[in-house]
């Protein structure tokens, strides 16, 4: 199958190719659900209640085949690692224990650029495209330019439900402008500038100080979290 448009990442127009979010190693393999807009909000229409099945996982085309393979090659396997570890730290997980704290050997620089090529693939606002220096930040292995206005975080989760958004939500705290994924072991948020909506998410911003392909072995104190519905920024 032939698709055309505009690629997340680098902005150029042409053919697509799938790309698994998260990546296909990191346990998504299965046929998956999931819910649009269309089938959360609009009452009227024959979707409402409905879900989407993919077969290939979850993912869609969202990339060129160049985005596609680079992010893949530079900062696939690392995330897969990651994941691994995280899935093992929730396996082992005392019941019930909120917070859940586990020893990681990761590459942090492969794995933040990963999550925000992620982000990047599903962001149909262009807000992320739009934003200054992060496409470059992703495909250039060794840059440390994170945008500012821009945070990372992360929390464990076990649900099987796959939320892919991002949006606005309001709190006491005011308007955030975020993303989120949620795929067992984890769930990846972004706060664009703007709070996050939690203040103990685990926030993974500094990975963008490491080198590319380092590694380094860290104790990580990651909360556990249940998303309550399809949309981003809900817990129970
Ligand atoms: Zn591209």
């Amino acid at each position: 199958m032939t698709r055309e448009g505009t690629c997340r990442i680098c902005g150029k127009f042409g053919k697509l190719t799938f790309e698994h979010v998260p990546p296909q190693s990191a346990f998504n393999t299965n046929p998956v659900f999931f819910q649009k807009s269309v089938h959360l909000h609009d009452k009227k229409s024959p979707l409402y209640g409905k879900r989407i099945r993919s077969n290939q996982g979850a993912g869609g085309y969202y990339l060129c085949k160049s985005c596609n393979n680079l992010t893949g090659s530079y900062y696939g396997e690392s995330y897969k690692k990651f994941a691994y570890i995280g899935m093992m730290a929730l396996t082992n997980r005392i019941w019930a224990s909120k917070i859940i704290t586990f020893e990681y050997a990761i590459q942090p620089l492969n794995i933040l650029k990963q999550v925000l090529s992620m982000f990047m693939s599903i962001d149909t606002s262009d807000q992320l495209l739009n934003l200054k220096g992060l496409s470059v930040f992703i495909l250039d292995k060794n840059s440390n330019e994170l945008p500012d206005s821009l945070r990372v975080f992360i929390y464990h989760t076990a649900t099987k439900q796959v939320r892919n958004g991002w949006g606005m939500a309001r709190t006491e705290k005011g308007t955030h402008f975020l993303g989120e994924i949620t795929f067992p072991p984890f769930g990846v948020v972004y706060a664009l500038n703007s709070e996050p909506t939690r203040k103990d998410f685990y926030e993974i911003t500094d990975f963008k100080n490491y080198q590319f392909n380092q590694t380094v072995q860290t104790r990580l104190k990651i909360p556990f979290l249940t998303p309550k519905t399809y949309i981003p920024g809900l817990y129970l």
